[in-house]
């Protein structure tokens, strides 16, 4: 049986058949290829020793929870269409860029 969902913003009801729309973001961390070598030490920085013993000190500061959303996160929404009238919105505020307005991918024409 097909029950009725909710915005997961709004939570107006979205009936049956009417318009949804699916968000799937997937934040994950990027790694540019660059390690800074430990053994750059010039003599007014801390020792290498004493790096690691921060880092360490670091890594026990934080649960293992923190530690994985701040590499990986994947958030799933169903948006009324009001709602993701105003999440593109606020993503074209945070980019600068427009959009709503995109044009579809064009289809591929087989002749
Ligand atoms: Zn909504």
């Amino acid at each position: 049986m097909l029950i009725p969902k909710r915005c997961d913003v709004c939570d107006k009801e979205l009936l049956l058949g009417s318009a949804r729309y699916d968000v799937d973001i997937r934040v994950a961390s990027s790694f540019d290829g660059y390690l800074p070598e430990l053994d750059e030490v010039d003599a007014t920085e801390e020792s290498r020793e004493d790096k690691l013993a921060k880092l360490l000190e670091n890594l026990d500061a934080i649960s293992p929870e923190e530690a994985e959303a701040g590499v990986y996160q994947e958030i799933q929404m169903t948006l009324c269409p009001e709602c993701r009238r105003k999440f593109l919105a606020a993503l074209g505020d945070m980019t600068g860029k427009e959009l709503q307005s995109q044009p579809k991918k064009q289809p591929i024409l087989l002749q």
